[in-house]
C-alpha cells in the first residue's frame, strides 16, 4: 500500500502552519512503514495531477491569496477537484480552504470571490474593523457517519481541541455542521456549529495545526483513502500517541 497526498496552493495557503497536517500524515504513515508520496497541485499544476491524490489537503490564507487560489482554481481543475472530493476521497481543508468550497467567500475589501459551490454554505468577513475570531477551540464532532467511525477507533466522544484565527464568517445552508463549538467562536461565533462535513471531506476553522492536535483525525483520513483507494478493509497499526494524549489532557484542563 502507498498513499499520495495532494496538497492544495502550498505556496499560497500555508499562512496559518497548517502544513503541519501534511507533516503529521506523512509521518503516521512512515511509521507504518506506508510509503508517502506528496503532490503540490498548484498553479502550474493540470487538473490530471488532482486526480492522482488519494487524499487531499488545503490549509489557509490571507483574504489576497485565496483570490489568486481562486482565479486559478477553475475549468477543468474546479471540476476535477468538486469531483475527486464529491467520489468520496477523503481530505481535510482548514479556513481559508473550505471559505472556497462554499457557494462564495466576501473579504474584508474587494469583490466576493466565487467558491466552488461544492459546500452549501457562505463566507462573510464583516470588515476590516470587524473582530477576528482568534483563540483556542475546542468542538466535539457531530456530522455522521464520522462521529460513528471515530467513536468505534477510539472508545471515546470524538473530542477536537485547535486554534482558529478568522476574520471571515462561514453560515452553513444544507451542508451538516463538522460539529458543535464547546470553547471558541467556530463557523460565526453565533450559531455554535464548527465546520462542516461532506462525504469523506472534513471542512473546519481549526488550525493547531489540527491533525498533530488530534492524531485520531489523521489516522481516520489515512484508513479512508487506503480503503477507498484499494477497495478493502485497513487495519493501521497503533502508534504510541501518549505526548499528544497528555497536551490534549492539559489544554482540556485549560479551557475547561
Ligand atoms: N482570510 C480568511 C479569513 O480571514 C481565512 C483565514 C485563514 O485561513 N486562517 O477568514
Amino acid at each position: 500500500m502507498e498513499l499520495t497526498i495532494g496538497w492544495l496552493y502550498p505556496k499560497l495557503m500555508s499562512t496559518y502552519g497548517d502544513r503541519g497536517n501534511v507533516i503529521c500524515i506523512q509521518r503516521r504513515c512512515q511509521w507504518r512503514d506506508i510509503p508517502v508520496k506528496i503532490l503540490p497541485l498548484e498553479q502550474t499544476s493540470e487538473a490530471a495531477l488532482f486526480l492522482q491524490a488519494d487524499l487531499i489537503v488545503g490549509g489557509g490564507a490571507q483574504d489576497r491569496q485565496q483570490e489568486i487560489v481562486m482565479r486559478d482554481l477553475q475549468g477543468s481543475k474546479a471540476e476535477a477537484l468538486k469531483n475527486q472530493l464529491d467520489d468520496g476521497i477523503p481530505g481535510v481543508f482548514t479556513c481559508g480552504s473550505p471559505q472556497l468550497l462554499g457557494h462564495y467567500y466576501e473579504p474584508a475589501l474587494g469583490q466576493r470571490i466565487q467558491g466552488l459551490g461544492l459546500l452549501d454554505m457562505v463566507s462573510k468577513h464583516p470588515g476590516p474593523e470587524a473582530k477576528r475570531c482568534i483563540g483556542n477551540v475546542v468542538f466535539e464532532i457531530t456530522a455522521e457517519p464520522l462521529r460513528q467511525e471515530l467513536q468505534a477507533m477510539t472508545g471515546e466522544t470524538p473530542i477536537v481541541i485547535g486554534f482558529e484565527n478568522h476574520g471571515g464568517r462561514t453560515y452553513l445552508q444544507t451542508v451538516s455542521p463538522l460539529g458543535k463549538v464547546k470553547t471558541g467562536y467556530g463557523n460565526n461565533g453565533e450559531d455554535g456549529f464548527e465546520g462542516a462535513f461532506h462525504q469523506k471531506a472534513i471542512a473546519t476553522y481549526s488550525h493547531g495545526p489540527l491533525l498533530p492536535k488530534n492524531p485520531f483525525l489523521a489516522d481516520w483520513l489515512i484508513r479512508t483513502a487506503l480503503e477507498k483507494k484499494y477497495q478493502d478493509s485497513v487495519q493501521l497499526t497503533p502508534l504510541d500517541d501518549c505526548l499528544a494524549q497528555q497536551a490534549r489532557a492539559a489544554m482540556l484542563k485549560r479551557l475547561e
